[in-house]
């Protein structure tokens, strides 16, 4: 028998787009991570040698939710953790970026947050195993809207804060990444080919801490419009 249609089996997959300041939508391809890159977060979390490489993982597209949305307290977990960071916007494909060159490849800026599974995410560094089920979860990248570059001073320092219910819990200065933004893209793009469309979550400093139902969440960067998320009770 032939196949005689090219009917889709299933109804189109929505697209993930994230607003543009002044305008537009900006379409997300993939979304990574860097596990550490703040020496403070490092040593909250009693983590190992603070001059190790940084190292990427990914949450699924579909995992980023925009400014305002309501996020379930996600199941398998009760220590559910907020991570402010800077996400870089990916414009240009590229691998093996200079970090002379990796502006060229950066659209723009978002302020973000890395939901976490703390208590699984423990477990799986305890033994060994990967990282999805503390960090690649439904609604586990909630992202604000995006600025373009051209429209921010390069991001070597400013104020990176998050909020609780009108409480500071985090407060750190982009300065204080390990790897600033050039050299976060250069390292990735040597591991895979980098996409328009990317975005890269670029690691929090210290003062990580749980929330449950009905906390409000503000994330902020000094030079990006803040980006606002509410807990809501887990879905039935
Ligand atoms: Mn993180």
């Amino acid at each position: 028998m032939s196949v005689s249609t090219r009917a889709r089996a299933l109804p189109a997959i929505p697209a993930t787009e994230l607003p543009v300041v002044g305008g537009g939508v900006f379409p997300v391809r993939r979304i990574y991570c860097v596990g550490r890159n703040y020496v403070d977060h490092i040593r909250e979390m009693k983590e190992a040698d603070e001059r190790d490489p940084p190292f990427f993982f990914q949450k699924p597209r579909d995992a980023m939710v925009p400014d305002g949305a309501a996020v379930p307290y996600p199941p398998l977990t009760s220590d559910f953790q907020f991570e402010v960071e800077l996400v870089i916007a990916i414009g240009r494909a590229g691998r093996g970026i200079s970090v002379a060159n990796a502006g060229e490849h950066i659209w723009g800026y978002a302020v973000g947050i890395d939901l976490t599974r703390r208590d699984r995410q423990r477990d799986a560094r305890d033994l060994r195993l990967p990282w999805e089920v503390g960090k690649s979860f439904d609604a586990s990248a909630p992202c604000g809207p995006i600025v373009p570059a051209s429209d921010v001073t390069p991001f070597a320092s400013g104020a990176i804060t998050l909020s609780v219910n009108g409480v500071e819990r985090q407060r750190g200065d982009i300065g204080q990444m390990i790897w600033n933004v050039p050299e976060v893209v250069a390292q990735l793009s040597r591991q895979v080919k980098l996409g328009a469309g990317d975005l890269i979550f670029t690691g929090t400093p210290a003062g990580v801490g749980p929330v449950v139902a009905g906390d409000r969440i503000i994330a902020a960067i000094e030079g990006l419009p803040p980006l606002t998320i509410t807990i809501t009770p887990p879905e039935a």
